[in-house]
């Protein structure tokens, strides 16, 4: 007979563990699940902004880049990661300039360090968190960071040119009067001593004032270059006087 009461409760214990693990499997069934279902989830998998995947160089919309071919990326780079091929174009104002050809990044030797990104002097690096750089072959792992074609050098408008040539033009006679004055204050001395007549200290200062006069019309316009020129007349003169006054 105790075989039927042993029957009856271990048939009991059998059914209680299984509403125990029907809970466990109902509770788990409707509680928010923490694993990603990656790769089905990829298009709005969370990825955090400043996760380091691959270095990139940074586009505007018209597709310009930012790099000024300066090589501080490739030299504070530790491992050598970066290759630079730089070369030297003509401007349109007859110069030379160094522009970047090849931008080489090879990502297995990466570590991810951002030396690069924080030594760049115009901010053209930065670091994307696309992390699926999965490839076949280590070689697939160099990248070139500058894909877009190159754009041309840009060419200064007809009143750009004809504004730096007016600088160009102010600043030298500037400088000429300048020197002008400063001769002109250096010589003052000995004429004034010698002219007998007011008429022939005038005759003295007047190339001085020919060429402040023109160097003043060349700058009409400009206030910089008009005060420049102007504080450079009055030192000469103060110069003159302190001259004058020594004698
Ligand atoms: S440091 Fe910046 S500007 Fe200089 S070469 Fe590298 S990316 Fe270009
Ligand atoms: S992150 Fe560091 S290792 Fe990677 S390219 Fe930049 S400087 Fe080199």
């Amino acid at each position: 007979m105790g075989s039927v009461k042993d029957y009856f409760s271990n048939l009991g214990s059998g059914l209680a563990s299984l509403l125990k693990g029907m809970q466990v499997t109902g509770k788990e069934f409707v509680t928010p699940k923490i694993t990603e279902e990656y790769p089905d989830n990829r298009d709005n998998l969370p990825v955090a902004d400043r996760f380091r995947a691959v270095l990139t160089l940074k586009y505007d919309d018209q597709g310009n880049h930012k790099c000024i071919a300066c090589g501080t990326c490739e030299r504070v780079c530790p491992n050598s990661t970066i290759s630079l091929d730089i070369k030297t174009v003509d401007t349109w104002d007859g110069k030379k300039k160094k522009k970047l050809d090849k931008y080489h990044y090879d990502l297995g030797s990466c570590t991810f360090c951002q030396l690069c990104v924080t030594n760049c002097p115009t901010d053209a690096l930065e670091f994307s968190n696309d992390f699926e750089q999965a490839v076949f072959t280590r070689g697939k792992l160099v990248k070139l960071l500058n894909y877009l074609p190159e754009k041309e050098e840009p060419q200064p408008t007809p009143e750009e040119i004809a504004r730096m040539k007016a600088e160009k033009e102010a600043k030298i006679a500037a400088a000429k009067a300048a020197a002008e004055a400063k001769k002109a204050a250096a010589g003052a001395a000995p004429a004034a001593k010698s002219a007998e007549s007011p008429a022939d200290t005038a005759k003295a200062a007047a190339p001085a004032n020919d060429a402040a006069a023109k160097a003043l019309a060349a700058a009409a316009g400009d206030p910089v270059k008009e005060a420049k020129i102007r504080a450079a007349l009055e030192k000469a003169a103060a110069l003159k006087a302190q001259r004058q006054k020594e004698n």
